[in-house]
């Protein structure tokens, strides 16, 4: 096949293996290495800091089609592609690039979607600089990697703005079994979509009235706007997977409930939604709260339109956030956008060890967030109402590295000062929601009340039921519960044939 006919099929078909490297390497030829290496990454353009301040747009305005496929020339199309390593769920990473770059942008998300259900999510609020981007060979050349989450989230906006209607991938053979999902997290939407595609009758079963989980309740709109996860899971019901919503499993029925109705196999995505508290004096105060009912009286509740909705939220001029991952940005920017003149993280280690995806710090900073490391409360201050006034914290410094692999952070005697805040949201971890998974005789739990997997098929210690995500890992990532439903999905495909 000539090399015009590799180029012409590879735009025209969807193609696999060797014949999907030859359209790659086809194409590499076009461009040299050294002048993608000269090409600097591109930015993404964003409203500016003094404006998303006031609003709940979402900050990231996404590249135009000249931009990302500018920005897609910079791929080496490497021979061995690291950023597909870094990647949970194993997108073709290198040739869903090279069809961005040839302007391909349909063939480029059919590409992506062969591995992953949520690209326009992901490509918003996957922590790509410590995945795909870190393992970018570009980066090995001294150069920024490619914008790979920033490509992803392009392809997915592209195609959804074209007037032609977005379709789905064709399901496998219908089967008869029916399989119960527990829970509507990032974890059950995949491992519903692909047992779905695998032609499986599946129930996702939702606790809240909203399916999404922390992507509905968690996660705020200047991040990740409703209309874009609504869409995607749209396409997830579209390919025929009911979603059961108020429907707390446990509650409103029970598993074995569920096996009785024919459900033969269980997924569960339950997550983690239980928040930790640090124990300290004061807790009780009104105003002290866990991010978790904070975020989701404004995410889900829509408390920053009180009284037009009637969930309220305090509105304050001090807030003070406790912690510094996402969750703690999240709520701290979100105090913002509700009105706070100062709007403060206190976070007990150093910037270099908060786990927050990079661009959020970043934009936190842009927005004048004020950031206090190696500090900790150690007593929240009340007035005679009851109400939280100031916090007395504590400054640290770092010793030696703790089980985490992070240096633990050690408290400085006598170092105690008092701030004021009215508003004060704990952010320092979630533990798995224990309702149903405690309730479940012989299901074997962890030490952190995680439910135990076999990490290779995400089966746990009862046959036909499985889990994963934040149920079986505490608190981490949405493309971590992704990869970990995709296993399970193949497993317990895999167990129903065999049965
Ligand atoms: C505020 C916040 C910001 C975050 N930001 C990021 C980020 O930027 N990038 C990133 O990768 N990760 C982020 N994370 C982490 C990420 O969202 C989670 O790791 C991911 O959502 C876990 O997915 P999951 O499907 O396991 O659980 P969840 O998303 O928690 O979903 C679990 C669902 O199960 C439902 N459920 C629970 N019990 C039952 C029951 N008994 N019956 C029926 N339904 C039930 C819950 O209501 C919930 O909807 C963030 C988390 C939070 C809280």
């Amino acid at each position: 096949m000539s090399k015009e006919d590799i180029i012409e099929s590879g735009l025209r078909e969807k193609l696999a293996g060797r014949r999907r490297q030859e359209w790659r390497k086809a194409l590499r030829q076009e461009v040299s290495g050294r002048i993608r290496l000269q090409i600097p990454r591109h930015k993404m353009p964003e409203q500016p800091p003094a404006r998303r301040i006031a609003n709940f747009l979402e900050v990231n305005l996404g590249y135009s089609l000249d931009i990302a496929r500018e920005e897609a020339r910079r791929c080496l199309d490497c021979g061995e592609p690291g950023c597909v390593s870094g990647c949970p769920v194993a997108i073709d990473i290198p040739t869903f690039i090279k069809y961005v770059e040839a302007g391909e942008i349909d063939l480029a998300l059919s590409t992506i979607r062969e591995t992953n259900c949520l690209p326009a999510i992901c490509g918003r609020v996957c922590p790509q600089e410590v995945q795909c981007e870190k393992n970018c060979n570009l980066v090995k050349a001294g150069k920024e990697p490619v914008a790979i989450g920033h490509l992803e989230r392009f392809a997915a906006d592209y195609v959804r703005q074209q007037e032609e209607p977005v379709t789905v991938s064709t399901c496998g053979q219908a089967r008869s079994e029916k399989i119960a999902v527990i829970g509507s997290g990032p974890a059950g939407l995949t491992v519903a979509a692909d047992l779905a595609h695998l032609g499986h009758q599946v129930t996702v079963f939702e606790g809240l009235h909203l399916p999404g989980g922390v992507l509905t309740y968690g996660i705020p709109e200047f991040r990740l706007p409703r209309f874009i996860l609504n869409q995607e899971i749209k396409l997830i019901s579209d390919l025929g997977v009911e979603i059961k919503t108020n429907f707390l499993v446990g509650r409103t029925a029970t598993l074995s409930d569920l096996s009785q109705a024919g459900y033969r196999a269980f997924f569960v995505g339950t997550g983690a939604g239980l928040p930790s508290f640090m124990a300290i004096p004061g807790e009780n105060l009104a105003g002290v709260c866990s991010a978790n009912e904070y975020l989701t009286r404004v995410n889900l509740m829509k408390a920053a339109r009180f009284p037009e909705y009637d969930t309220p939220v305090p509105v304050v001029k001090k807030a003070a956030v406790i912690g510094g991952g996402n969750v703690a940005m999240d709520a701290v920017r979100t105090a913002l956008r509700l009105g706070a003149t100062k709007a403060s993280i206190y976070y007990r280690r150093s910037r270099i060890e908060m786990p927050a995806r990079v661009e959020e710090v970043k934009h936190a900073e842009e927005e004048g967030i004020e950031f206090n490391f190696l500090t900790v409360p150690v007593r929240y201050l009340g007035n005679d109402k009851g109400r939280l006034t100031g916090m007395v914290l504590q400054r640290l410094t770092l010793g030696e590295p703790d089980a985490s692999g992070r240096r633990r952070p050690v408290p400085i005697p006598g170092s105690e000062f008092e701030v004021e805040a009215e508003l004060a949201v704990v952010a320092i971890g979630q533990s798995p929601n224990p309702l149903l998974i405690r309730q479940v005789e012989g299901l074997q739990l962890g030490r952190w009340g995680n439910v135990e997997v076999d990490p290779s098929t995400m089966a746990t210690s009862l046959e036909g039921i499985y889990a994963g995500g934040d149920a079986v890992r505490g608190g981490a990532t949405v493309i971590l519960a992704m990869g970990d439903g995709r296993k399970a999905a193949r497993a317990i495909d895999q167990w129903l044939r065999r049965c």
